[in-house]
């Protein structure tokens, strides 16, 4: 696949997602970072993304909750490049009935190569990363170029 530029811009669109059993990790780092967060827009699936919101004060859009079509609609955000990072403390301990969602969310981070972290040690690294605040020029699949040459 041939690749195009894009500039992420240096306030992020940051979606935010934990499974159930990683929820409190979550919310103990969201706690922790809230004035790091706060500079930023922020997404969530249905449950996350309240729990945020309440445990931060910070306003958070809400997609469904992830097994009801959550997952998908972050997705779809991020192939419209609507969304610039993610923050997705997934289970690695235990099976979700919603899996296909889940692995095509994580699917389309890489194809439209976003960051993502997938718990708080590699949450901190991208928090304190010094592009976080900054525009960053990214390569993501030349979807116009794509379409040119299969039609
Ligand atoms: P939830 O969804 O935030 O609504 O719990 C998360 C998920 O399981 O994808």
């Amino acid at each position: 696949m041939e690749t195009t530029s894009r500039t992420i811009p240096a306030r992020k669109r940051i979606a935010l997602v934990a499974h159930d059993h990683m929820k409190s990790a979550l919310m103990e780092w969201v706690s922790i970072r809230k004035e790091q967060l706060i500079e930023h827009e922020l997404f969530g699936t249905g449950t996350t993304g309240t729990l945020v919101a309440k445990a931060t004060g910070i306003d958070v859009s809400c997609m469904l909750s992830g097994p009801m079509g959550g997952d998908q609609q972050l997705g779809a955000k991020i192939a419209e490049g609507k969304v610039d990072m993610m923050i997705f403390f997934w289970d690695p301990l235990d099976a979700v009935p919603h899996d296909p969602d889940v692995k095509a969310l994580l699917r389309l981070a890489a194809v439209w190569n976003i960051p993502v972290a997938c718990n708080p040690a590699s949450a901190d690294f991208l928090i304190e990363s010094p592009l976080l605040n900054c525009e960053y020029e990214t390569r993501v699949p030349d979807y116009a170029n794509y379409l040119k040459k299969r039609t």
